[in-house]
Parts: C-alpha cells; structure tokens; sequence
C-alpha cells in the first residue's frame, strides 16, 4: 500500500499474527518475567539483601502483557490504515475455484495479485488423552499457574516454555522422544544448553514418549511408554508447527502443496498459479518470523518497485545459510551459519577448523551462580571465512545478530582476529579465540 498499489488484507483473528499474539512477543515478556527470579537470587551476592523473599503474582504478568498485545494490535490497525489498506474481518478463502478471486464474509473481491501468508499451528500427535494437553498458544492465559508443567518436545518453543516457567517457579519435567533438545543445532551447543538447564533444575528426561494422558480429581497423570507415570497441573505439546493450508479453497484454486503439506512455492515465493505467492510458515522452511518478513520484502519489490532503492537490481532472497537466529531458554542460545557437522560435509571434513571455548562470565564470580557461557566458531580452511557461530549465554541473542551482519559480508577469521575486544564483555571471546579446539 505505502508503494501505491490498492490493497485488502483479510485477517480473521488478531492482527499480528503468531508473533505478536501468541508467540514472540509474550513469550519474550514472559521471558524477561522468569529472568528476575534469577536476578533476585544473584543479587545477594552483590550486597543487595532483600526484605523478604520475592512474591511472583502471575495474574498481573498475564493482565501486563495482554495490555501490551492489544497496544501492539492497535499499532498494527494504524500502521495498515496510514496508508489505506482495505481490512477485511473475517476468514478468506479463494472463491469458486479462482486463483485471483477471494471470498471474506460472503463478498467477493478480485486482485491481480494475492499473497497466501496464513502461518502455521502446533502440531499434536494422536493418542488417548490429547484433549488434555494444552499447545503453546494457551500457555501465556493459563489458569492456575501450573505449579507442575510437563513439556513434551525438544525444541524451541518446548526449550523456551521450560526455562520460563521454571523460572517463574515452577517444577518442570521436560520430556524428549530421543537422546537430546534441539535436533538440528550444533552438537556441543545441545550437550552445552542441556546441562545449563539440568543445572537450573529442569527435569530432562529422554528416550522418552507420552503414550496416554488422564484426568484424575484435579490433577493430570501422563502415562510414559515404559508404563511410567508423572503427575502435572498442565502438559505442554511443543512437537512442531504445520502450515495452516486448511479451508482456503487452495486445491479447487490449483494451488499446489509439496510434500510437508506447505504451499509449494519457487525461489520467487510464486505458487503453482501464476499471480499468486506465499510467504512465511505456510510455505516456508524456517519458521522465523524475520525470514517471512525478508521473503515479503523481495516479493513487495518485484511487485512494485521501490523508486528510491539504490542500485536498481532487485532485492534477493535472504540467505538461507547465514540465517542468524535466537533460541530463549536460560541462559540464551543464538547462533548463525553452519554447525559443525553441516560444515564438515558443506566444506570438507578436513577443512573446518574448531574454535571453542566456555568459561563463567564476569557477572557469576560475584552472583553464586554457576552458569557458564560457550562460544563456538567454525572457519572454512579453503577461505578462512567464519561459517559457523554458536552461543549459549546471557544476551547471546543481543551478541550473534552483529556478528551475523558480519558474517553476511564474509567475514574471515583474520578478520575476527584483528577486531578489537570490548572489554570486559563475554562477547570478546568471539574476537580472542587464538587456538583451535583439539579433538
Ligand atoms: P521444532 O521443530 O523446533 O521442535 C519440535 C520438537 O518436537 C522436536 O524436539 C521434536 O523431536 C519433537 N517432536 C515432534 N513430534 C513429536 C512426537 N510425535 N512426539 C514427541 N516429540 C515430538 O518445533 P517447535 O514447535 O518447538 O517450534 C516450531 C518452529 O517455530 C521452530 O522450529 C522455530 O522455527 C519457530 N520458533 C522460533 C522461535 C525463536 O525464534 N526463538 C521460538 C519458537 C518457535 P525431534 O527433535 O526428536 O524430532
């Protein structure tokens, strides 16, 4: 719409979507809430002795933070009528078997152009009890707070619950169907973030499945594989997202899924019809909601071509390779490029070159904690271009994304050595790493 072209937008819940409703956002403030539990505990060791011990009042955090969402929605409201979009209220799907017709509310309207961008929901598996579980979307209005949370799932929304409400106090049981927590980061990362959250008094359990769930007086019993059984006040299912393809018309419109069940798309974000795009978790295979963002942009401006834009070629895809991203448990995880096993096999396996270290942050020699930060950087021996970098540790998110803005222009490791340390930070260990890992 800012470049001029009419547009509608149907939406048929809150504007903002996941993100802001139901994902980043509140978890992110909840977040920060379980963050002050350890701060009150670290505190003594820096002379602060507080009165009496701190009260953690979850009705205000849940009033505080539905405040905040419904700003944020009003935000969103202003940003789309500022420059005229049409905001159509209700559930769209494409009309009659038409690619560029859209029904809302029983009206029809046409467009040259439509951008499919519906996101994507939990996933649960079946089994006796599931009704009982709750998906991470009910997590922020739960009523009591769950004294005892189970959390099914190794992932990132699974990780992230656990170290919030344990955090916020509660007794935590994290339950992993195979040997360790975030399939797909880097190996020394997952044993790393696993032990840090053991030491924070996360119960991880693995090997590990649910086989029913069943309510009895007021509490819930999950029956484990092995016959096993632990009782909760809630169970999370954190066990993968899938895309919202359901009940838009797609198939009658020629608009064709692959074989996740996403909207299959080219590297233009074009679907099998030709005028039509999808964008972010309905086809996309991060599911992070800076790459939607960077996928609608190239769209936007092939569409409708950004006049001021400098050099004139137009925008390209992110790179997919150098996606930095962020995982919220306590401590942080971030990281961005390769792991080191995707780097052996991208680059070589005689070709990498480990640098890692872990140490206690200046911040935990007073606190009585003993938290410890890991660094990781994995180097290309062909170019010496950094292709890997990995933390876990305090702001870690606030740390990698300049290091990703780095690493996007091909930073090397001679490049990282010759960068000055800000000290004393944990951050300029990243610039310190002088003598490759062994082993
Ligand atoms: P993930 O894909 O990250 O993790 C799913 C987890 O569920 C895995 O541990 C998987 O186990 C496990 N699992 C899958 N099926 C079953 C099953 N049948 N029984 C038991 N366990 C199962 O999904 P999430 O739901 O955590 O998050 C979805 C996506 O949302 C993320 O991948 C991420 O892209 C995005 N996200 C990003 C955040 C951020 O940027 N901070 C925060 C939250 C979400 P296994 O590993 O063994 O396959």
């Amino acid at each position: 719409a800012a470049r001029g072209a009419r547009v509608a937008l149907a939406e048929s819940g809150a504007l903002g979507g996941t993100c802001v409703n139901v994902g980043c956002i509140p978890k992110k403030l909840y977040s920060y809430a379980a963050g002050y539990a350890e701060s009150f505990e670290e505190a003594e060791g820096y002379g602060w002795h507080l009165p009496s011990a701190p009260q953690f009042d979850w009705q205000h955090l849940k009033a505080q933070r539905a405040k905040e969402i419904d700003r944020l929605n009003g935000v969103y409201l202003n940003l789309l009528n500022g420059p005229g979009v049409q905001v159509l209220r209700g559930h769209a799907r494409f009309a009659e078997g038409d690619a560029h017709a859209i029904e809302v509310n029983g009206e029809r309207h046409t467009a040259r152009h439509v951008i499919v961008a519906t996101g994507g929901r939990p996933f649960v598996p079946d089994f006796p009890g599931r009704d009982l579980a709750v998906v991470s979307d009910a997590m922020f209005d739960l009523d009591p707070f769950p004294q005892r949370l189970v959390v099914v799932g190794g992932g990132y929304i699974a990780c992230e619950f656990a170290s919030i409400f344990k955090g916020l106090g509660a007794q935590v049981t994290q339950l992993l169907r195979r040997a360790h927590v975030l399939t797909g980061f880097d190996e020394d990362l997952r044993h790393f973030i696993a032990d840090e959250m053991g030491k924070n008094g996360i119960d991880i359990r693995c090997n590990v499945q649910v086989s029913s769930i069943r309510r009895t007086d007021n509490e819930l019993t999950v029956v484990l594989d092995r016959g096993q059984e632990l009782r909760a006040d809630a169970v999370l299912f954190a066990t993968g997202r899938i895309p919202n393809t359901e009940g838009l018309g797609l198939a009658e419109a020629g608009i064709e899924l692959d074989e996740r069940g996403a909207i299959r798309i080219d590297e233009g974000y074009r679907t099998s019809q030709p005028g039509v795009y999808a964008l972010g978790d309905v086809s996309t295979r991060l599911q992070l909601t800076p790459v939607a963002l960077a996928e609608a942009m190239v769209v936007v401006d092939e569409l409708f071509p950004d006049p001021r834009r400098k050099g004139g070629s137009p925008r390209q895809p992110p790179d997919y390779d150098f996606v930095p991203t962020a995982v919220f448990t306590h401590p942080n995880i971030a990281t961005c490029g390769y792991t080191e096993a995707q780097a052996r096999k991208r680059f070589g396996d005689g070709q990498i070159t480990v640098y890692a270290t872990e140490f206690k942050s200046l911040r935990h020699t007073l606190s009585g904690r003993s938290e410890r930060t890991f660094m990781k950087l994995l180097v290309d021996d062909a170019t010496d271009r950094v292709v890997g970098l990995h933390m876990v540790g305090a702001e870690a998110g606030e740390i990698v994304q300049g290091f990703a803005v780095a690493m996007q222009a091909g930073a090397t490791k001679a490049h990282f050595d010759r960068t000055i340390g800000i000290h004393p930070t944990s951050a300029e260990e990243f610039v310190t790493m002088r003598e490759p890992s062994v082993g």
